[in-house]
């Protein structure tokens, strides 16, 4: 990967650091406790609740990225990054502007 792209990759990666910080501060707002005194059918209730669940799910998801991604703006001008670890090919530039996280090729994903 030649310095342009690794800077490329750098700015990629911090967009989609602060998008992703944003989005967790959304989601840590929609899994506040329901206060009991809303006044919620028993129904709507539940339904609150399950949508707290998944966002609950989103925000452990989240925060799992955003650590990933903090590593990968680490490695970016690191002369192993964006090579695969278990073939050592070079990752697809292309999968990795999606997820700059990718340590895998898709080759080796396939594999598993
Ligand atoms: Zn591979």
């Amino acid at each position: 990967m030649n310095k342009e792209t690794q800077e490329e990759m750098f700015t990629i990666i911090t967009q989609q650091i602060s998008d992703l910080e944003l989005n967790i501060e959304l989601l840590k707002d929609k899994i506040k406790p329901i206060a009991p005194d809303v006044s919620l059918g028993r129904l709507t209730r539940q339904e609150a609740r399950q949508e707290q669940e998944v966002n609950k799910k989103l925000l452990e998801d989240s925060k799992m990225r955003l650590k990933k991604l903090h590593y990968a703006k680490d490695k970016v001008f690191h002369e192993n990054f964006g090579f695969c670890d278990i073939c050592e090919e070079e990752i697809n530039i292309n999968r990795l502007k999606i997820i700059p996280e990718s340590r895998i090729c898709v080759a080796c994903l396939n594999d598993q």
